[in-house]
């Protein structure tokens, strides 16, 4: 299968679902990323935007090695994300780039704007990967892939349906997480926990919740004709 992950920013896909792309991977489906802002404004250290993105879509291509995946960036203003007829675009030609059989992206009800606005636009978007006259920079798919959404920061505001079990991927998932030194360092300015550990925090805590030691957390996109398959999720 073809495996889509897309993130609001750097970082958004090793926390949620590394190690559910880990898994994926190790049962040798192809992994692809798509990110929709490069996180240009995280960082307070270093000047320019510019190389704020330089620096961290370099860090997201060091992550992305993990998975083998293919890394698409579609460079829209960190916190400035929007839904407009060229996010929208976007987003799409990043889906059919991908031609998936699963995407997993933030939830749409994520407090974070970038990651709600992502999640609104791949929900939204999923009518349309078929349709020749939807605009796109890519031609129409044939399949109709299933979409789970991804956990939210310190489990807030999240029930997970279905748990995916990433025991044995938990020391290489916090490795990954790990690979966002720039972001590492930025968040540490707000939080008194450590980046990774707090990620893996939350998927001790989905482990707890469903029997395992570590676990990722997802809920199905469902509208009619288009509900997630739930065994698609290793
Ligand atoms: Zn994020």
């Amino acid at each position: 299968m073809n495996i889509l992950a897309v993130g609001a920013h750097p970082d958004d896909i090793e926390c949620f679902c590394s190690g559910t792309l880990l898994r994926y991977r190790a049962a040798g489906h192809r992994i692809f990323l798509a990110l929709t802002t490069s996180g240009n404004a995280g960082s307070n250290v270093i000047p320019t935007t510019a190389e704020v993105a330089a620096t961290r879509e370099a860090e997201q291509l060091v992550a992305a090695r993990g998975y083998d995946a293919e890394v698409r960036f579609l460079r829209f203003d960190d916190q400035g994300l929007h839904d407009t007829p060229q996010t929208r675009r976007a987003v799409r030609s990043a889906i059919r780039w991908a031609n998936p059989d699963v995407i997993l992206t933030n939830p749409p009800w994520d407090m974070s704007t970038d990651h709600a606005v992502t999640g609104k636009l791949v929900a939204d978007l999923m009518l349309s990967l078929g349709g020749n006259l939807h605009p796109s920079d890519v031609p129409p798919i044939t399949k109709a892939p299933s979409l789970f959404f991804w956990d939210i920061a310190a489990g807030l505001r999240f029930d997970p349906e279905a748990y995916v079990d990433i025991s044995e991927h938990a020391e290489q998932k916090a490795s990954l997480i790990n690979t966002h030194v720039s972001q590492r360092a930025w968040m540490g300015e707000f939080f008194e926990d450590d980046f990774a550990e707090a990620s893996m925090v939350l998927s001790r805590l989905r482990g707890l919740q469903s029997g395992t030691r570590y676990a990722e957390g997802f809920v199905g996109y469902q509208i009619q004709g288009f509900v997630a398959d739930y065994r698609l999720l290793p």
